[in-house]
């Protein structure tokens, strides 16, 4: 089951392992899309895919950098 951190009102993303490294979960479609865009303003982020964590019930971003 996911655990969402309802005490928690500060902005602290859940995270994951996938693989070797830690990714930041999105609850939903539209808030990963939301935060790649932002990624992309921000820091000049190559494209990012939103895929569906293959572990559990949430979203992550992917560069396409692989
Ligand atoms: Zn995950």
């Amino acid at each position: 089951m996911v655990k969402y951190n309802h005490y928690n009102t500060q902005f602290t993303p859940k995270l994951c392992w996938v693989g070797e490294t830690q990714k930041i979960c999105y609850d939903t479609r539209e808030e990963a899309e939301v935060a790649a865009k932002v990624a992309q303003y921000d820091h000049g982020a190559p494209e990012l895919t939103v895929y569906k964590c293959e572990y559990g019930d949430h979203w992550h971003l992917s560069s396409k950098t692989a």
